[in-house]
Formats: structure tokens, C-alpha cells, sequence
């Protein structure tokens, strides 16, 4: 009787609990279901961002306050990984939660719309697709890439709202973006200067296209704060063209280098950015029941004045310099704060946390490569949450696979084996010495290929026809250059 007694007690207490947090907007009925608070998910993700760019990894001169509070108030990787060094195929493993050569995403993918199998194919769950039916509201706010053809576009696709372009690119100021749909593009990369599209409607802009992204990001989480949701906010910022105001750009005075300083430019409209949807999210009353990651879709590129720091390589290389990434994650009460993890854990992970974590049912997808992470930031799970990682990048030939502290990788120029504990710029190769414990990585990179299938979508290069003016130039020398030896 008494067992029975403190259990109603119990019951009762936590249901005024759950009561008050309501009537003060913390909750709602959507979010309590069963007896599970759903978390919302927000996926904050920048483009060629390098990994020295952010002031938590110690840049000595972009400062980004709002990116280092996600860092400061959770956990900061200093091993995390993408999937792959250029932007489609990352961005396709990250949303999918797999391994994006398993289902043949292996270049960025052509932007004709025409073709059918152009990006993420429809046998393939993205988080969107995966929340939806357990009550989720999601948005895209920014660059998709993962398709362009109207079965594959981001509405049909899970996100109940979208804004942004369907490009991997994106021009930033509002009058150049004169193009009014991908049908009218003649040129390659004039996709860049596409209008802007809300769900299926082209509209203009108005201001700096970072700064309007940001506006819509904080937008939705106003509008769906009663429901759970997952917002992805990717930001094309600071991928090129290199472009920023004079507001952000007087911000970064100190930097003399005129490219660098205007790509610091375009990360201090980023971090304002942050700093408006984590304001948001706490005025709203939600930001305790929100998982936020940071992280930037590949290393940074050789041409958009970014910083990858004493890593070795760049955006489309297997060295760390392409493929690990700045990276945070947030979650007040659920994951330790202000403390680096530093086991390797990758840009998969984010969909297996976040299923797991809002005890979503995914028995009816195909497994997924990643983890979910809380139980080993927590400490509950000891270890590390993956034993090995893999990459394959076709286009260029090569490969990589980090198990534990080795990490081989293979490219046009040779082969090499790095010790990643006491040389993570990877300036020793160890090949020669260690030959065999080589041939066993290879092998076991091997068995995981076997398990990936061939590009099931032409590349970039594809479409349209038509040169760009700068290529028809060097061709006209070309063919001069002939016609001159005969
Ligand atoms: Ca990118």
C-alpha cells in the first residue's frame, strides 16, 4: 500500500512537473509523447570551413564568439571526421547516416534536372525522412546538393520547409541572383546566381544572402517551437565566390590579406548567425531540449583563403586537412560541458544520435554506419565509438581507413601509413617500416569496398553543354597553339 502510495505520489509530482514546464511554453504535447521528451535537432553546417577557422581550434585571427559558445557550453571533437573531402558526398553521409558510397553518391552531383538519379536515391532515408513520421517538423535553410530534379528536391524529401538553392554554390549579393531557374542556365556556374527558392517559389532577397539565411533559420524555430523539429541550417558560407559587406568586413580590419580577411568576413555573418538561432532557442524555452552540432562539410580549400592549420592537405584530399573538421556539439544537461573528446567520430553519427536519443524506430531502414554519441560523452559506454573509419574518393583514386591510431592512405602519388597519436600532420610515412601492419589496412579497406556500389549520377561537369567563357578562351589558345605547329 505504501509502495502503491509513494508510486502516485511519484506519478503525480511529475505530472505537476511536466504540467508547470507546459503552461511556461518548455513543453508540449507533441514533445511529450509517452513518457519521452522528443530533442529537437539543429545541425549547423558551414562549407570549407578549414579546421583552424573557428576561435575554439586556436584561430589566431577569426573570431567567432557565437561558433565557441556551442564548444564552451558542450563538446568539442578534436577528431571529427566527414565522410568525404568535397561537399556532395558529405553532405549525402551526413544526412543519411550512412556511408554515401553505398549508395553510389560519389561526386558532387550534376545539377541538370533532367537526370532521375541525381542525388540522394528514394531507397535512402534522410534524418528528415526518418523524423517525419514520428512527429517532426524539418527545414532546410540554404545549400541542398542533393538533387535537383523534382522528385529529389527537399520537399519531397522529408522537410516541410525549405529555403535556399538546390546548388553547391551560391552567389551572396541580392543583385546577382538575376537567373530565375535552373532551365534558363546556359553556363556553368550560373547556377550560382539562381533566385532563391521557398519550398517550389522563386523569390528575390534583400540582403547579404548568409544574413537572409540566418533571419529564415530563426524564423522556424519561432514557428515550430511547439513541435519537435530538426533544423539544418547550411550555410554555403565560406565556400566561394569570396564575398562579403563592408559591415563584416570592417569587423576583420585586422586581417591584411584581402582574400582572407573577406573569408573572415563571410564567418563573422556566420557567427552572428549562431548567435540570433541560439538567442532564439533560449527565448523560446527550448534550448535545454536541443541537440546543436557545428561542424563544416570538408576541410578547407586551397582557393577561398582558409586555414586548416598544421593539418596536412586540403578540401579533395584524404589527409586530415580535407576530412576532419571543425566540430561541436551542445546539449545542456545531456552531454558534458566545455571538455574535448578526442576518439574519432564522424559527420555519421548525428542521425544515429538523434534517432536514438528520441527512441525513434528505424528497424525498418537499412543499417546505419554511425553511432550515437551521448553514451560515450557521457562516459556511460567506455571506448571508442568507432573502430575504424573509412573514405573512398573515385574520382581521384584514392582511399583512406583510420583504425585506432593508424591511418593509411592511398592517392596518385603513393602510398602512406601515419601514425596519428604522435603525428597527426602526417609527415611520416611509416610504410616502408611497417609494410605488413600496411597490407592489413589495405586489406580490411579492401572488404568495406567490395561493400560500395559505382556513381549512380553523372558529375558536375555534365551539364550544361556549353563551356564557360574562361575555358573557351584557353581552348581558342589551344587550338591556336595547334594550328600554329601545323
Ligand atoms: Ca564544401
Amino acid at each position: 500500500m505504501l509502495f502503491i502510495r509513494t508510486m502516485l505520489l511519484v506519478i503525480s509530482a511529475s505530472s505537476v512537473l511536466v504540467g508547470q514546464a507546459w503552461a511556461s511554453g518548455k513543453l508540449t504535447a507533441e514533445q511529450v509523447s509517452g513518457n519521452s521528451v522528443k530533442p529537437n535537432l539543429v545541425i549547423i553546417l558551414t562549407d570549407d570551413q578549414g579546421y583552424n577557422d573557428v576561435g575554439f581550434n586556436g584561430s589566431p585571427d577569426i573570431r567567432t564568439p557565437n561558433i565557441d559558445n556551442i564548444a564552451a557550453q558542450g563538446t568539442r571533437f578534436t577528431n571529427g571526421y566527414v565522410t568525404f573531402p568535397v561537399c556532395g558526398p558529405s553532405r549525402a553521409g551526413l544526412l543519411t547516416g550512412r556511408y554515401q558510397g553505398r549508395f553510389g553518391f560519389t561526386i558532387n552531383p550534376t545539377i541538370d534536372p533532367s537526370v532521375e538519379q541525381n542525388g540522394i536515391p528514394t531507397s535512402e532515408k534522410n534524418i528528415a525522412e526518418v523524423l517525419q513520421p514520428a512527429g517532426y517538423k524539418s527545414a532546410i535553410i540554404g545549400k541542398w546538393h542533393m538533387g535537383t530534379h523534382p522528385d529529389l528536391r527537399p520537399n519531397q524529401r522529408g522537410f516541410d520547409f525549405f529555403y535556399g538553392f538546390l546548388s553547391g554554390g551560391h552567389r551572396y549579393f541580392p543583385e546577382e541572383l538575376t537567373i530565375n531557374d535552373l532551365g534558363d542556365v546556359k553556363n556553368k556556374f550560373d547556377w550560382y546566381k539562381t533566385r532563391l527558392l521557398r519550398n517550389e517559389t522563386r523569390e528575390d532577397i534583400s540582403k547579404y544572402l548568409t544574413d537572409e539565411l540566418s533571419d529564415e533559420a530563426v524564423e522556424f524555430i519561432k514557428r515550430e517551437k511547439d513541435n519537435p523539429f530538426f533544423l539544418y541550417v547550411a550555410y554555403n558560407a565560406p565556400h566561394a565566390p569570396v564575398q562579403a559587406t563592408q559591415e563584416y568586413l570592417d569587423r576583420n580590419q585586422h586581417i591584411k590579406d584581402k582574400k582572407r580577411r573577406t573569408y573572415a568576413a563571410m564567418i563573422s555573418s556566420v557567427d552572428d548567425g549562431v548567435g540570433r538561432i541560439m538567442e532564439t532557442l533560449q527565448q523560446q524555452g527550448i534550448d535545454d531540449n536541443t541537440l546543436v552540432v557545428f561542424l563544416s562539410d570538408n576541410g578547407g580549400a586551397k582557393t577561398n583563403g582558409s586555414d586548416n592549420g598544421e593539418l596536412r592537405g586540403h578540401k579533395n584530399l584524404l589527409f586530415e586537412g580535407g576530412v576532419r573538421v571543425p566540430f561541436a556539439m551542445r546539449w545542456p544537461g545531456k552531454i558534458p560541458a566545455g571538455v574535448d573528446y578526442h576518439q574519432p567520430i564522424s559527420s555519421l553519427d548525428i542521425m544515429a544520435t538523434i534517432v536514438s536519443q528520441a527512441n525513434v524506430d528505424t528497424s525498418d531502414n537499412k543499417p546505419l554506419d554511425g553511432v550515437d554519441l551521448i553514451p560515450f560523452l557521457t562516459g556511460d559506454i567506455k571506448g571508442q565509438p568507432h573502430d575504424v573509419l573509412f573514405w573512398r574518393h573515385v574520382k581521384t583514386d584514392s582511399h583512406a581507413l583510420r583504425r585506432g591510431d593508424d591511418k593509411i592512405v592511398h592517392d596518385r602519388q603513393g602510398d602512406y601509413l601515419f601514425d596519428m597519436q604522435n603525428d597527426f600532420v602526417e609527415q611520416d610515412n611509416l610504410l616502408p617500416q611497417k609494410a605488413a601492419q600496411y597490407q592489413t589496412l589495405e586489406k580490411e579497406y579492401q572488404a568495406w569496398e567490395a561493400q560500395l556500389i559505382d556513381a549512380i549520377f553523372p558529375g558536375l561537369n555534365h551539364w550544361p553543354k556549353t563551356t564557360s567563357v574562361k575555358k573557351s578562351k584557353k581552348n581558342k589558345k589551344k587550338n591556336k597553339n595547334k594550328a600554329k605547329q601545323k
